[in-house]
C-alpha cells in the first residue's frame, strides 16, 4: 500500500489537463483519462491509453477506484453493503439500495466521526480523518463498476458528519452533479447533518437545490444535548433559525430524521412538542425505528408506538413517513461493519 500515490479523482479537469500535458501527452488524452476515472476503471482497463502513459501514471497516482475489503448482499432485498479500503488502509462503508426509480448510494464522508451521538455506531471509535472529494466519489464509481450499474441518487448519510468536512463535501457535490462528472442532479442528492447550524447557513448561501436532512431525534434541548453533544453548541432555537434561512434561500423542504427509541423519545409529549416546533414550516419528518447498536442500551420503539407517533404528527399538521428499513440482515445501518472489522483486527 503506497500512501504517497495521489488520487486522480481529487483533481478537476483543468488540473488533470496540466498533469497529462506535463507527462508529454496530447490534450485529447485528458478526456479519455477523465472518462475512465469516472467509470471506476483501473489503469489496466484503460485500453485506449498507451501502455507507457498508463505505467507512468501508476508510478505517481491511483485511479480513485477503491479496494473492496468486504461486500455483503442482503437476502431479503437488493441492498448491498460495501466495506472499502482507502489508499492509506483506512476503512469506510457505503450502502447500495435498489428502488423502483433506480439505484441509490449511501456514502461516507469521514473515517470515524467527532460528533459523539450516543445511539450511533460510527462515532464509537472516534475520528481519524476527513475523506477527500475523490474518496467520496470513489465509493460511487467503484459500486457503479462493480455492479455494472449507474447510481442516480446519493445520500450523504454514511460514516461521518458531512458539514464537518465542508470544503471536500462541497467539491464532491459539484463533481457529482457536473455533466462531465457523474451527472447526478442536485435534486437527487441528500445531505444529512447532526445540526452544525453555522455550516447550514453557509450551505444555504451556495443555493444548491439538494435536500437537507437534519438529524433531530428529540424536541427537548436537555434530552437532545444528552443524546447529541452538538446540541450544546447549537441548541434547537439556533438550529431552527439556520433551517429557516436554508428554506428561504433554497426553497427546498427540509427533512427531519427522528430515530424512535423505546421509552426514550417515543412518547406523546415528544410528539406534541415536535408539532409545536415544526407546524407551519416547509418540512417533512422521517421516522426511523432505531437500529440497535451494541452498548447503547437503546431498543426500537414498538410498531404500535411508531404508528401512534406518526398519526399524532399528521393530525397536528406535520407531514411524516416511517422509513422502510432495508438490508436488516446485513446490518446496513452505517458504521456497524467498519466497527466490527476494526475490533476484529484489534484482537
Ligand atoms: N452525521 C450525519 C450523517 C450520518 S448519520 C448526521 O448526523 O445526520 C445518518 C443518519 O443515521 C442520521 O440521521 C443519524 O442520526 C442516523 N443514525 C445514526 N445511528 C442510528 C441508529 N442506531 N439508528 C437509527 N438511525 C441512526
Amino acid at each position: 500500500m503506497d500512501t504517497q500515490l495521489k488520487n486522480l479523482l481529487d483533481y478537476n479537469i483543468e488540473e488533470l489537463e496540466s498533469i497529462v500535458k506535463a507527462m508529454g501527452q496530447p490534450a485529447f488524452r485528458t478526456k479519455q483519462l477523465w472518462e475512465w476515472l469516472y467509470k471506476g476503471a483501473d489503469f489496466s482497463e484503460m485500453t485506449n491509453l498507451p501502455e507507457k502513459f498508463r505505467s507512468s501514471l501508476a508510478e505517481n497516482y491511483r485511479s480513485g477506484k477503491l479496494g473492496v475489503k468486504a461486500k455483503l448482499c442482503s437476502k431479503e432485498d437488493d441492498t448491498v453493503k460495501y466495506l472499502f479500503s482507502l489508499g492509506d488502509g483506512n476503512l469506510v462503508e457505503s450502502v447500495l439500495m435498489k428502488y423502483k426509480y433506480g439505484y441509490s448510494a449511501c456514502v461516507s464522508t469521514q473515517v470515524g466521526c467527532k460528533m459523539g451521538c450516543t445511539f450511533c455506531a460510527s462515532t464509537k471509535a472516534g475520528f481519524v480523518r476527513n475523506l477527500t472529494s475523490g474518496e467520496i466519489l470513489g465509493q460511487i464509481v467503484t459500486m457503479n463498476a462493480d455492479m455494472n450499474i449507474r447510481i442516480g441518487h446519493v445520500v450523504l448519510m454514511g460514516i461521518g458528519e458531512p458539514l464537518d468536512n465542508y470544503d471536500n463535501v462541497l467539491d464532491f457535490l459539484k463533481k457529482a452533479q457536473s455533466e462531465k462528472g457523474l451527472g447526478i442532479s442536485y435534486r437527487n442528492i441528500s445531505l444529512s447533518t447532526c445540526g452544525l447550524a453555522e455550516k447550514v447557513i453557509k450551505l444555504a448561501d451556495e443555493k444548491l437545490p439538494i435536500t437537507l436532512s437534519i438529524s433531530l431525534h428529540s424536541p427537548f434541548d436537555e434530552q437532545r444535548s444528552d443524546m447529541m453533544p452538538v446540541n450544546r453548541k447549537y441548541p434547537l432555537d439556533k438550529l431552527f433559525d439556520a433551517c429557516n434561512i436554508y428554506t428561504l434561500s433554497t426553497g427546498r423542504r427540509i427533512t427531519y430524521e427522528y430515530a424512535l427509541i423505546e421509552g426514550v423519545n417515543d412518547t406523546k409529549e415528544h410528539a406534541a412538542k415536535l408539532i409545536s416546533l415544526l407546524k407551519g414550516s416547509l418540512c417533512h419528518v422521517n421516522l426511523i425505528p432505531v437500529n440497535k447498536v451494541e452498548g447503547t442500551g437503546y431498543e426500537k420503539a414498538s410498531k404500535k408506538n411508531i404508528a401512534a407517533f406518526k398519526e399524532m404528527l399528521e393530525k397536528g399538521g406535520v407531514n411524516a413517513t416511517v422509513r422502510r428499513t432495508l438490508g436488516q440482515d446485513i446490518e446496513a445501518a452505517c458504521g456497524q461493519l467498519r466497527r466490527a472489522a476494526e475490533s476484529d483486527s484489534a484482537q
